[in-house]
Order: C-alpha cells, then structure tokens, then sequence
C-alpha cells in the first residue's frame, strides 16, 4: 500500500510555536525521510470560514502568511505538494456524500468542538458549518488515500471521526476508500502545547501565542510574562512543576545541548525542576533559559521568511501548482466514490 502523508492548518492567523512542536517539526522530518510516496499539506481556508464567514479577508490575507511559515519551518514545495483547500472543489462534493453518514448527535460529541465552542462563545449560534467541519475535514484526509496524518492532540477526535466514516462507507458501498491514522507527539506538552497564559491550548484564535514569526523582543517579553506558580512569590519558596506552563515549555523544547549552552550549572531538566520543587530557583532565571532555547529555534525561521516575503508571487506559485496537482488526485477519489456509491449514472448510457 502506497505510504500517503496529509496535514493541514486553518489560515486563522500566522503559525505559532504550538503548530511547530505539535506537527509542522514532524512534517518536515518525515519529508526529510522521505519515506513516504507521497506528502500534502493543505492551507484550509474553507474550514477557516466556518467560523469566520464575515471575515473572509482575515482568512484570505493568512493563506500566504501560513505558506511564509511552512516554506521558513523547511517544507520543500518539490517534495511536498502544498495546496490551499478551497481550490480542489472535489472536497466539497465528498463532504455532501460524507454528511449522510454522520448523525447529529454524534458530532456534538466531538470533544474538541464542544471546547471550540464553548471557547468561541457560539453556544446555540453554531454555523452549521463549523459543527461539521470534522466531516468535511474527512474528505480532505480521504480524498489523497491518506495513510499518516502527523497532528497534535486536539485533532486526534477528528481522526476517529475519519475513521469511522472510512468504515461506514466501505461497508455501505464496498471497499473504496483508505484508513487513516493519527501521529501525534509523544511527548505529553508537545501533543498539546499550552499557551502563555497558562490556561488553554496555544492557539491563533486566543492570543495566547509565540509566533514563528515574532521578533526577538517580542518573544522575550512574552516569556518574561508567561504564568509559572503563582504561589512561588519568594525565590526560596518551594514551587510547584504540575501546570507551569514554563516548565511544560521546557519539557517541550529543550535540546540535549541547551543545558550545557545556555545553563551549565544543572545537568538536565530533572535537576532542574528538583531544584525548582524545592525552593531556592526564581522564575527569573528559568524564563531566561527558556527564552535562549526559543531564541534559538526561531532565528533561522525568522531570517529565511525575511527572504521569502520579497517574492509574495513566488510563494502563490507554488500554491496554484500545488492545487492543480491535489485536484487531479481528489477527482480521481471522487470518482471512485462515484462508482462505488452507484451514482456514475453516465456510465449507464456511454
Ligand atoms: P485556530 O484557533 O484557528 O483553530 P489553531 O492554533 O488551533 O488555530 P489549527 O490550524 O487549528 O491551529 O491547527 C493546525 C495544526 O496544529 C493541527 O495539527 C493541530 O493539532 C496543531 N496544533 C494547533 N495548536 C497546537 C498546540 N497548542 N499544540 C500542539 N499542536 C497544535
Ligand atoms: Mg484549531
């Protein structure tokens, strides 16, 4: 069976650190592998406009600031095809099909929406749009024959979702479609990323992120103020590990190297936090430290998409070709779900 790769990323906002730990750094050690046949990833612009639908420039004007931070994180356009959803109508199609094999209930069961929800204030005004987006998320997955999809934490409700749809219409018209699986970081705070605030998922809707993009005082200032334990008021205070978004950083972020780097007097992050635990280590210091780990990671980010922002017509290329190329592959699916489903009528006669 052909090894497929397939991700994606709602142009809401430019990408953070959260995108990069939980998924864009595995995307682009598996394109570097290049043990796959082939590897898509998609800016999804309709599923942005499910809850954005009186936004659209917000939406439009993202497309090419999430492209900037694919092509600047390493994503190499000749072996990748990245597309912009919207441009492959096929998706949509599929999706219609998919809708029938979805019962109500079942999507506002969905974890991860019931949070989005709650998060974005709809209560009973949902779009129906955005309810279903899982569904029509579905059909982005199948529509390649998608094998591996290398999310974080929060979408691994919408791969079961995917999952079971696979299941229901194989049974239903007969064996068409590909199982997809989740690959989700096993490292606890890299699956999960929490934001600045301590509190919810990093995410570009909350404002609680570091962007890839942000400038070197930005980003400090943002972790000097990030929430750590706010009962460790004194330095010598015992301070507590268990939801300090600095030290879920740290356990997300730190490199073999970065002690002997940046803070030689401990060996490793367990010293560390046991030092921390104890009391006698201020939140001063281990900022810093994070802050030189972070520094660390984005400069080069940040200096290529310098360089790519001077060629904006450069980056759209590459999208328009990446979009042909996703549309003959989504034809060919639904084509295939056409047969499959009885609903080629022209076949009949021609
Ligand atoms: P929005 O607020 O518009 O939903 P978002 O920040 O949640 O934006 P998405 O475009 O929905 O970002 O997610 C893109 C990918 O990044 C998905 O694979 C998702 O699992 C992953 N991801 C998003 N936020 C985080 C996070 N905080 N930690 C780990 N992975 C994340
Ligand atoms: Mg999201």
């Amino acid at each position: 069976m052909e090894k497929v790769i397939l991700t994606a990323d709602r142009p809401t906002g430019n990408l953070h650190i959260g995108h990069y730990i939980g998924s864009i750094q595995s995307r682009v050690d598996l394109q570097n592998q290049g043990d796959f046949d082939r590897m898509y990833i998609m800016i999804a612009d309709a599923q942005a406009l499910t809850d954005n639908a009186g936004n659209v420039k917000k939406v439009r004007e993202n497309i090419l600031n999430v492209a900037l931070d694919y092509l600047s994180c390493g994503i190499d356009p000749e072996k990748c095809c990245v597309f912009i959803q919207s441009q492959v109508p096929a998706l949509t199609e599929m999706t219609f099909y998919f809708m029938n094999l979805v019962t109500l209930s079942r999507l506002k069961r969905n974890p991860t929406v019931k949070e989005e929800i709650k998060l974005r204030g709809f209560e009973e005004s949902i779009p129906v749009g955005f309810l279903t987006y899982p569904i029509s998320q579905t059909a982005d997955i199948t529509a390649f024959g998608t094998t591996l999809v290398p999310v974080g934490e929060d979408q691994k409700p919408m791969i079961e979702q995917a999952r079971e749809i696979v299941r229901t219409f194989n049974s239903m018209y007969g064996e068409t479609l590909v199982m997809p699986e989740a690959m989700i970081p096993k490292i606890k705070s890299q699956a999960r990323l929490v934001g600045t605030d301590g509190k919810n998922k990093m995410s570009k809707s909350l404002g609680n992120c570091i962007f890839l993009s942000d400038e070197p005082e930005v980003i400090k200032s943002k972790i000097m103020n990030m929430y750590t334990d706010p009962n460790h008021i004194h330095i010598n205070d015992p301070g507590q590990i268990e939801g300090n978004a600095v030290f879920e950083y740290l356990d997300a972020f730190v490199k073999k190297d970065s002690f002997e780097k940046y803070l030689p007097e401990y060996k490793n992050l367990d010293e560390l936090k046991t030092h921390y635990k104890k009391g006698g280590l201020g939140d001063v210091k281990i900022k810093l430290f994070l802050n030189n780990i972070i520094q660390e990671l984005l400069k080069p980010i940040r200096e290529k998409r310098k360089e790519l922002e001077k060629n904006p017509e450069q980056v759209y290329k590459i999208l328009f070709k990446g979009s042909d190329q996703a549309n003959l592959e989504a034809e060919k699916t639904l084509k295939k779900m056409k047969q499959a489903m009885g609903i080629d009528y022209r076949s009949d006669i021609f």
